[in-house]
């Protein structure tokens, strides 16, 4: 794609990298039969080509965001199913972060818009704050069924829909919470490892279960865990809602936390059970590049993380229990799949383990969920998750697995079909609990 920007344009990096990035898209339009938005919309400007075209002319004109361009940048679900169909490697998403900046900076959005996005950016990185709005949204669920429904998907969320999509997504019931920052798990028998395990925000309220499954199998298999002292939200949240300065100074604060741990104890590697986060923290390096003093250690730290899945894909598991009859649907969430283009691994660990996995039709899609998305934007979440949960019902399955607690909510709210993270699964085949039962 021919581009044109100015010398002084180009003197800016992230001009310059946003000019290498169009000139690679060849307007093919592969990868628009792959997006969800344009494959539930059918609109030219929801789809990947059309986006890129709208960025480029909002960064060249070196203008304020149209509200027409924000509806659609907003729609878009970061979900990178368009890199992977991208024959020409264009990296779909360094241009539209830079798009969500620069929307957060120069665009003002209706007030009630505004103050939704800055709560939902102070709630959700904060556990405590995040365990307390859920309390609370447990107490307004019975008013949920008086909120307005769509109409159709097209239409633009109202403040109501957007609480109403909030209050659908509050659990019942919160379990207990699990271990805090500063624990160290200690290996059972000799130590072959040593690593750290990402707390994570949202997911430590609504899930502890899911890190101790990682804690359990880790443990039982010779490797010590290591929850970091004062480590914070990855900046994913705030990330994806375009604030920038906020969740670079959680980059370089775990950044930070994580060096000194691994100058102190050592680290092997630093694990991520929510692949949301885990895409996140293996672009710290991109992040921080012109960041003189963080520059050389974002980029170690992204070389240390890895999905769970990885590291245990690496590890000579213990006997399995055979589960022989028990059908899961694998969920490939798109940051796993796309983001870090791992997509077979979790599925051969499953089945090497002793299940039946099958692969979801239209796996490469969506389910909806994408961070902040489903409050954001329910109308196009819901139909994306009911397509999901459709697809997922024509396998049959006893139990359906993800890689990502926001993709695990997601599902669940449409299926009575136990929902759990593959790192329970594994943990229960090398000895651990039953999942899905809590
Ligand atoms: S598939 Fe790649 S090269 Fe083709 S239009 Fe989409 S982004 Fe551009
Ligand atoms: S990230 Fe997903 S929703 Fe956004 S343009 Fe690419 S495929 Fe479409």
């Amino acid at each position: 794609m021919k581009t044109e920007f100015s010398l002084a344009q180009l003197a800016d990096p992230d001009i310059a990298e946003a000019d290498k990035i169009l000139r690679a898209c060849v307007h093919c339009g592969f990868c628009t039969a792959t997006c969800p938005t344009y494959v539930l919309l059918g609109d030219e400007l929801d789809s990947p080509r059309g986006r890129i075209y709208l960025i480029k002319e909002m960064l060249e004109k070196d203008r304020p965001p149209t509200a027409e361009v924000v509806k659609h940048i907003d729609r878009c679900l970061s979900c990178l199913a368009c890199m992977t169909t991208c024959p020409s490697g264009v990296n779909y998403m360094h241009l539209v972060d830079q798009a969500r900046v620069r929307i957060e900076r120069d665009f003002k959005r209706p007030l009630t818009e505004r103050v939704l996005r800055a709560v939902l950016a102070s709630v959700l990185p904060r556990p405590e704050l995040f365990r307390l709005s859920m309390i609370m949204a447990r107490f307004g669920r019975p008013l949920a069924a008086l909120l307005p429904t769509p109409k159709t998907a097209t239409a633009t969320p109202t403040l109501l829909r957007r609480i109403k999509a909030m209050l659908a997504l509050a659990p019942g019931r919160l379990p207990a919470p699990g271990p805090s920052g500063g624990r160290v798990f200690a290996a059972q028998g000799e130590r072959r490892g040593r690593v750290a395990l990402l707390q994570g925000c949202a997911q430590q309220v609504l899930a502890p279960r899911i890190n101790q499954a990682a804690i359990n199998l880790l443990t039982r298999h010779g490797i010590e865990v290591v929850l970091v002292k004062d480590e914070q939200c990855c900046g994913a949240l705030t990330h994806h809602l375009g604030r920038e300065d906020d969740a670079l100074a959680r980059a370089r604060a775990n950044i930070t936390v994580w060096l000194k741990e691994a100058g102190q104890n050592g680290l092997d590697a630093i694990l991520v059970t929510t692949s949301g986060c885990g895409t996140v923290i293996k672009d710290y390096g991109f992040m921080l590049r012109g960041d003189r003093e963080f520059a050389a250690a974002a980029a170690r730290i992204s070389a240390l993380a890895k999905d769970i899945s990885e590291y245990v894909g690496g590890i000579d598991l213990q006997p399995a229990q055979h589960h022989r009859d028990i059908v899961i649907a694998y969920h490939s969430a798109c940051s796993l799949q796309h983001g870090q283009k791992i997509a077979q691994a979790p599925k051969e660990l499953l089945s090497k383990n002793g299940f039946v996995v099958k692969d979801v039709p239209e796996s490469h899609l969506c389910c909806g969920s994408a961070g902040t998305y489903n409050i954001l934007q329910p109308d196009i979440a819901n139909k994306l998750r009911d397509r999901k949960v459709a697809n997922i019902a024509m396998v049959k399955p006893d139990m359906i697995a993800a890689g990502n607690i926001g993709c695990m909510m997601q599902i669940a709210g449409g299926t009575s079909v136990p929902v759990v993270h593959t790192i329970e699964l594994l943990d229960w085949a090398t000895g651990g609990p039953r999942p899905g039962l809590n």
